[in-house]
């Protein structure tokens, strides 16, 4: 039988331990806050920024959230950055991407204080991660590292092959896999567009994330029978529902299904994480900023 991975199950597990976190940093008199910028029209980043607010709401992280026009100068962003910077009820600051083309993201990045970069996406927070001594690990390979806990998969000694190599997802989650550490200890390949002979590399993973952003491009016939697999792709197809689309991930879940020992849902499997690895790296950087010390789950 396969498993399937319930990430929405393992997501609420996490939600409930950061509430707890959450009442221990108002004991201490602190209340946590996220802010959340969005400079974009684009729905689905207006989507994404009003779930973070309810997630914040629902764990009773003080929610901040911010709009600046599009069109507006990049000085605009960059103003509100410097000022939620320097506001010591702003614990932890997430710039919405994309962000407008005449905005430097490379600048963004680097404009929001490490201490505050819940993202984990500044300069210093990466080679942080990378030397093993990670201040906030990204918010979906450390969902994925704690999908993996949560079911008992063994990274150590396992071959791990990761589709994709974003700066947001392949490269930092191939970085904590090959950490000398728990959930680590992994023979990690990373794949990407100009990668040969994918199928060779897929069908040799103990472990395969998907990552690409390219609907259902992997199939039952490219996975190692018994394999584990993360579908981390979320992509929207044509589909004759109410609003016209469906979600679907970089994996055909059904040919998959058939071959995977382990497989996780889209939606259902990693998205819920990502969400619940924000709340727990916000509730990190309170305790960090504050000296009020938390039990993280
Ligand atoms: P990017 O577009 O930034 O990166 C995609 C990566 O996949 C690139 O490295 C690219 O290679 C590689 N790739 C693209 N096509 C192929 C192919 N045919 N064969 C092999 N490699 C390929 O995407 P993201 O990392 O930002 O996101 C990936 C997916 O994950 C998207 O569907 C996104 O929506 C989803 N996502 C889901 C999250 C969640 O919480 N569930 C969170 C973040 C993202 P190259 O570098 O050579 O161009």
């Amino acid at each position: 039988m396969t498993e399937i991975i319930d990430g929405n199950a393992v997501a609420s597990e996490i939600r409930t331990e950061i509430a707890d976190c959450v009442k221990t940093l108002e004991d201490g008199g602190v209340t946590p806050g996220l802010a959340t910028v969005l400079m974009s029209d684009d729905p689905a980043s207006d989507t994404y920024v009003s779930m973070k607010q309810q997630d914040c709401e629902e764990v009773g992280i003080n929610g901040i959230h911010v709009e600046i026009d599009p069109d507006a100068p990049a000085e605009e962003l960059f103003d509100t950055i410097d000022r939620l910077n320097d506001d010591p009820e702003v614990h932890g600051i997430l710039v919405q991407l994309p962000v407008p083309d005449h905005v430097a993201k490379r600048d963004v990045i680097r404009a929001i204080t490490p201490e505050k970069d819940v993202d984990g996406f500044h300069p210093e927070n990466v080679g942080r991660l990378v030397a093993g001594d990670a201040r906030f690990k990204p918010c979906t390979p450390h969902g994925v590292q704690k999908l993996l806990a949560a079911y008992d998969i063994e990274t150590e000694g396992a071959d791990v092959v990761i589709v994709g190599r974003s700066d947001i997802v392949g490269k930092p989650l191939a970085n904590l896999f090959v950490q000398k550490a728990p959930q680590g200890n992994a023979t990690t390949t990373i794949c990407h567009s100009r990668t040969e002979d994918l199928e060779a590399k897929t069908s040799s993973a103990d472990i395969l994330v998907a990552a690409a952003g390219v609907p259902e491009f992997i199939d039952g016939s490219m996975l190692q029978s018994g394999a584990t697999v993360i579908d981390v792709g979320v992509n929207r197809v044509d589909a004759d529902t109410e609003k016209g689309y469906k979600l679907v991930g970089d994996v055909e879940y059904e040919s998959a299904k058939e071959i995977a020992g382990a497989i996780t849902p889209v939606p259902g499997g990693v998205g819920p994480m990502t969400r619940a690895m924000l709340l727990y790296n916000t509730v990190a950087a309170a305790s960090e900023q504050t000296g009020v010390e938390i039990e993280l789950p």
